[in-house]
């Protein structure tokens, strides 16, 4: 069994194929859509999809906000702004990092927040950075 993905942004279809699981950052905390899954309509944070092809491989996309939603069966993901791993810029995701973690030391707001978990998100998609650099 397997259940369809698409990973959609308003310039294109950034993912579309079938995978044993996807795993998605929402704003209620992680959430893991297995084939069969219920309807379900949730918002995304910023953060990594994991989508698990089998076992060993999985592509994974870093996710600036948007939603998630399963129908029919089909789970689609709706994102202003995401990049598929294999797109990210490592070191301009690495500059941008450390540029919003020195205005977060001087000057913290929330847009600074927001870069910086962009960064960060970009780098772990990317494989850059630890997953626990994100919490
Ligand atoms: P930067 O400060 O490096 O511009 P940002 O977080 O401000 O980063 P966004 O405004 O989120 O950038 O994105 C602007 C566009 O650039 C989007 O299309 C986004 O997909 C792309 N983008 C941003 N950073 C990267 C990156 N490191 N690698 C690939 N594409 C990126």
């Amino acid at each position: 069994m397997s259940v369809h993905v698409e990973l959609v942004s308003p310039e294109q279809m950034l993912y579309s194929g079938d995978a044993e699981m996807i795993v998605a950052r929402t704003t209620e905390g992680d959430i893991a859509f297995l084939p069969g899954h219920a309807p379900f309509l949730g918002s995304l944070g910023i953060g990594v999809v994991r989508i698990i092809l089998d076992g060993d491989n999985e592509e994974v996309a870093a996710i600036h906000g948007g939603f998630v939603e399963v129908r029919g069966g089909n789970v689609i993901v709706l994102t202003d702004v995401a990049e598929m791993s294999g797109d990210i810029d490592v070191e301009r995701a690495t500059a941008a990092r450390e540029r919003a973690q020195q205005a977060m030391d001087s000057e913290p707001t929330a847009e600074v927040e927001a870069a910086l978990a962009r960064a960060t998100t970009r780098l772990v998609a990317a494989g850059a950075a630890d997953e626990a650099s994100l919490s």
